[in-house]
């Protein structure tokens, strides 16, 4: 008997339109668990380094993590990897929500798509049924929409479904895939979906899951839920709101912008506004989400309620996560009433909320330059909120120009020349990042953007403040209950890293010191993708209730499996390794990993070496960002070596 996972993925292959239900290797599970882990070795395994994203050969797979559907609280993640349009790279999104849970219980760890189906369609997977149906009457519907019309058409208001909308049909390069309250939107994973024909996938399961030591496994998952309530009332002091207690940033209940409006900055990462924030923009902002924020909502089996219905008058209700509430609105320069209307035409449409309001203003500037002229824009609106509905419209049919802005900042600048490129200044690894410019270096957070494969700076950080206590005391009052460290020499670095002087940024943490932390933060995120688990019960908030030394008894009394500590963090240390050769295989080197020229207005060029040269040695890679023969040996990963060896990339040497 298998436990936590069902030990079958569901094959599709959608240019043949046949369907296999195959059982999977266990000795896989012990080495990567499963979610991200086991994505990963089968895209290592199944699609060669030559493939291009939009190959009927590339694979879309949609994974449940090892522990979704188990009662643990927050387990619900689906993993979606295939290779990227954007970047050309793995592209490993996650969406919270329903499915994840609604897959396993109807039988099935994964859905994997292979081939294109040369019509639109959809897959229903209904328990031990599954079919793939005509989607032409769906074509050009919103994604919320096209979810809605199938559950009536199965007539199964159960259904969980995950849809692209226009966008994903069109190939946009930022094309998300929407399912319930959250969705998968980065790198661009709703374009192949698309390229594949697949409409939507709607997933009803009503079995059950076994677990191997249910009542060890239950007292856990308890604990759990007592550790929430008691930080919920006990929000860690001293810090930014979203960081003070549990979940996804907040955002949908924080009303205080601040330090977000203040700090990230406005249009296509143009300029930073100080002082921004004041009594009557406080005021109009809490009205917009007042009016408009009908009911706070959770993911499935979550008592945290991140993101929350938005009715906006004259248009459908949405739902909508966590931060595009700012994003559209800062695009735009613009107001949170603006940033609710957009958010919701663009959650149809099915578009990435960190990159497409970024490439609509890099359209703007380009514009105000002169750099785009009045023919390329024919017909744009004069008011700043009508250009962004304007642009967003032709993006997503890639109409005119919307055909090249849809290919995201990166290629579009190169593209459009004529200086294009000095505006495309916001990316890493040809990915619009965090609009952010800041003025000193951090170290940490240096090698979070140089290294970072899923190209989402939120995705790896947590775990380490992100800024240094103005006192002792605050930092003695945090180290007290911060039982989530994985060693006590965290609880070090913190106490001594100061605001300024000779332990602050950049010397401080130490180069050590932040690879130490930078490999810990991100090895967390990389559990939790393997599991299933929302990083905002556990990577990604400073004090959450999973963490490293629970996690194993999680996992352990879940599957039967025997996971201490040392394992668990072994096999991340594989998985981690894994992707980063993955991508390797496809051209990632060093050369690629850096931070926008402008990220910080302070650089070290000397340390900034120190940093990546210290940081690839932790982690087994040479200097050259490619892991070593001797790292993949101890990993038990010489089929990674062999193949490298083989394409030359990998020389003896090394
Ligand atoms: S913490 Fe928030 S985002 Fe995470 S599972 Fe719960 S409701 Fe969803």
């Amino acid at each position: 008997m298998r436990y936590a996972e069902t030990g079958f993925n569901l094959e599709i292959d959608l240019t043949r339109g046949s369907i296999e239900r195959v059982a999977t290797d266990p000795g896989e599970t012990e080495l990567y668990l499963g979610g991200l882990g086991t994505n990963a070795k089968i895209l290592w395994d199944r699609v060669p380094p030559e493939t291009e994203p939009f190959s009927s050969d590339n694979l879309l797979i949609f994974s449940t993590g090892l522990l979704c559907g188990t009662p643990a609280t927050g387990a619900n993640r689906t993993i979606v990897s295939t290779i990227s349009p954007q970047t050309k790279l793995m592209a490993y999104s996650m969406m919270g929500g329903f499915w994840a849970p609604e897959l396993k219980y109807a039988g099935y760890d994964k859905v994997i798509f292979r081939g294109k189906s040369p019509n639109l369609i959809y897959v229903w997977i209904n328990n031990d049924k599954v079919e793939i149906r005509d989607a032409s009457h769906l074509r050009g519907k919103g994604a919320g929409e096209t979810a809605e019309l199938i559950r009536q058409e199965l007539n199964e208001p159960n259904a969980q479904v995950a849809a692209i909308g226009l966008a994903g049909e069109n190939r946009v390069y930022m094309a998300s895939i929407e399912q319930g309250r959250s969705s998968a939107s980065r790198l661009g994973i709703g374009a192949v979906m698309g390229d594949k024909g697949l409409k939507a996938i709607a997933v009803r399961g009503t079995k059950d899951i076994n677990i191997a030591r249910p009542t060890e496994f239950m007292e856990l998952c308890n604990e759990v839920l007592k550790y929430i309530q008691v930080r919920d009332k006990n929000p860690v002091p001293g810090v930014m709101p979203i960081l003070a207690g549990l979940g996804s940033p907040k955002e949908m209940a924080v009303h205080d912008e601040k330090w977000h409006t203040e700090n990230f900055s406005w249009g296509n990462a143009r300029q930073r506004i100080k002082n921004y924030w004041n009594e009557e923009i406080e005021k109009k902002w809490k009205e917009s989400m007042e009016n408009m924020r009908t009911r706070l909502i959770s993911c499935y089996n979550c008592p945290m309620k991140c993101a929350a219905t938005i009715s906006v008058p004259g248009i459908s209700t949405y739902m909508m996560k966590c931060f595009s509430k700012l994003t559209y609105a800062m695009a735009a320069f613009s107001d949170l009433d603006f940033g609710f209307r957009i958010a919701q035409r663009s959650t149809e449409y099915g578009v990435d909320g960190f990159s497409t309001p970024q490439v609509m203003a890099f359209g703007i500037e380009l514009y105000e330059a002169g750099i785009l002229t009045d023919h390329d824009m024919a017909g744009i609106p004069s008011d700043k909120e009508g250009r962004f509905y304007w642009l967003l419209d032709r993006i997503v049919r890639r109409e005119g120009i919307g055909d090249v802005l849809a290919n995201g900042t990166y290629w579009a600048a190169r593209q459009i020349g004529k200086g294009a490129e000095v505006y495309a200044h916001n990316n890493i690894k040809k990915h619009e990042q965090l609009p952010l410019k800041l003025s000193m270096l951090n170290p940490v957070y240096f090698l979070m953007y140089c290294t970072g494969e899923k190209i989402n700076i939120t995705q790896i950080e947590g775990q380490f403040p992100q800024a240094p206590f103005l006192t002792m005391k605050e930092r003695e009052d945090f180290v007290k209950d911060w039982i989530q460290v994985p060693d006590e020499k965290f609880k070090k670095y913190l106490l001594d890293w100061e605001p300024r002087g000779e332990h602050s940024n950049p010397y401080y943490p130490t180069v050590e010191m932040s690879c130490e932390i930078v490999d810990w933060q991100e090895k967390m995120h990389y559990i939790d993708d393997t599991l299933g688990m929302c990083a905002g019960l556990s990577s990604f908030p400073l004090k959450p209730p999973y963490h490293i030394h629970n996690y194993p008894a999680f996992i352990s009394s879940a599957t039967g499996l025997n996971i201490d500590e040392a394992k668990l963090w072994e096999i991340t240390t594989r998985n981690r390794t894994l992707i980063r050769a993955v991508n390797v295989r496809r051209g990632l080197r060093r050369t690629d990993e850096k931070p926008p020229d402008d990220h910080w207005k302070k650089r070290f060029p000397e340390l900034e070496t120190q940093l990546l040269d210290a940081y690839y040695k932790f982690k087994g890679w040479n200097n050259d960002g490619i892991p070593t023969k001797e790292s993949l040996h101890k990993l038990g990963m010489d089929y990674v070596s062999e193949d490298l060896q083989q394409r030359g990339i990998l020389k003896d040497e090394r």
